[in-house]
């Protein structure tokens, strides 16, 4: 689950962290009231999609005084914001950021992640902080330093050295460094955070230390134990297909492809999705339907992958082990009679009650094309959609 950059700068400040003053504003007309907060007279307005790459993209705007705040504001409320984070869709700006402006004197990175394959926490910290971070893990891997740390009470000393020392801060700036690198090992620990990216951190011309961007995410699978951290989540910014999905509990992940995929088990529908792409074509999302899906679930299933207006056709593939083939059997011919299914529809059923499976699509007056094995159901469903 990802947070909004206001969201996550109140958690940084909440932990003894840097951030500057800022309000955030849900409507336009909140704006004059809410501004009296901040001290500055030059303003930085800030979309808050959940997206980063925004400066580069013109959600992030200088602006000098209140008239030009309120110009700058109606024209990036309500528009869609194109980042290279968003995809070619972009993201529709529905809330705004108002935060005092810093005169940056240098921009670092910092951030703080779970690295799964040493089992440690992960700092990396560059020189090279701002917009264009991407490019320089690309063109200079070594400005990229990487300190991995054990899961422990806090960060120790040595390690600390070792994160902040490419910034060459002088004495205060270390300390404060240090008590932010303290900080994020906190949250990501308290908060089960997986992800916590300072970029910039900056060294303002008066030489403090401000987290001048947060980027957050959350392990969704603890946040039954942080409903402080649930209640931040802002479903605008979610596909609206994947919190139906939630909703009727089952693995869904939208993609780019045309072929729908109904699958049970995470690996099978890996495996699925593998040989659509040997086959030439890309699947249209992740759908794994758990072990006992029930006729309804299977139903739900059905209709979120049609609800995809890039689907051309459905391949369905399902290993009967705890799950019965006759009950998805039925699942599938009733929301296929439900949604009057238009597109092609592939089925391959291995496992318990298969026979019985086969019979009812087969009676069921659909065209639905029946494949023997894996392989012979990506080409099918493959030839049938050219
Ligand atoms: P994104 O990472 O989505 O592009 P950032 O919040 O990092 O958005 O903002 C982009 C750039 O805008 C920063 O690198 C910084 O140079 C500038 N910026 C952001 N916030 C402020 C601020 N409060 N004061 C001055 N400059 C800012
Ligand atoms: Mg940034």
């Amino acid at each position: 689950m990802n947070i909004h950059e206001h969201q996550a700068k109140k958690i940084l400040k909440n932990y003894g962290a840097p951030v500057s003053n800022g309000v955030v504003i849900l409507q336009i007309d909140e704006i004059k009231s809410k501004i009296k907060q901040l001290k500055s007279k030059k303003f930085v307005l800030k979309a808050q999609i959940h997206a980063g790459g925004r400066g580069k993209a013109g959600g992030v705007k200088l602006v000098k005084d209140f008239k030009e705040l309120e110009k700058e504001s109606k024209e990036m409320f309500g528009k869609i914001l194109k980042t290279h984070q968003t995809g070619p869709e972009g993201k529709k700006v529905q809330r705004l950021y108002i935060e005092e402006a810093s005169e940056i004197s240098k921009e670092f990175y910092l951030s703080c992640l779970i690295d799964r394959q040493s089992s440690k926490i992960a700092f990396i910290s560059s020189t090279e902080g701002g917009v264009d971070i991407e490019k320089v893990a690309i063109k200079n891997p070594e400005k990229i330093i990487t300190t991995k740390v054990e899961l422990k009470n806090n960060v120790s000393e040595e390690y600390v050295k070792k994160i902040i020392k490419p910034f060459n801060f002088n004495e205060k700036q270390k300390q404060e460094a240090e008590k932010l690198v303290q900080a994020l090992f906190k949250i990501l620990k308290e908060k089960d955070a997986n992800l916590i990216e300072i970029n910039p951190l900056i060294i303002t011309k008066d030489n403090k230390l401000i987290c001048l961007d947060a980027k957050m995410n959350f392990d969704d699978n603890a946040m039954f134990r942080r409903p402080e951290i649930f209640k931040l989540r802002d479903l605008n910014e979610e596909d609206p297909i994947e919190i139906e999905a939630s909703k009727n509990d089952l693995s869904y992940i939208k993609l780019n492809g045309s072929i729908g995929c109904m699958v049970n088990g995470a690996g099978l529908a890996m495996a699925t999705m593998d040989i659509i792409k040997l086959h030439g074509k890309e699947p249209a999302n992740f759908l794994d339907v758990g072990g006992g899906a029930s006729k309804e679930k299977v139903s739900s299933a059905f209709k979120l992958i049609l609800s995809d207006k890039n689907v051309q056709g459905i391949l369905i593939n399902i290993f009967g082990g705890i799950m019965r083939c006759d009950i998805l059997a039925q699942g599938v011919v009733d929301a296929a009679k439900e949604t009057n299914l238009n597109v092609p529809l592939v089925v391959r059923l291995a496992g318990t009650n298969f026979k019985e499976g086969k019979e009812i699509l087969d009676k069921s007056g659909l065209k639905i094309l029946s494949a023997t094995d894996l392989n012979d159901a990506a080409k099918k469903i493959v030839e049938a959609i050219r």
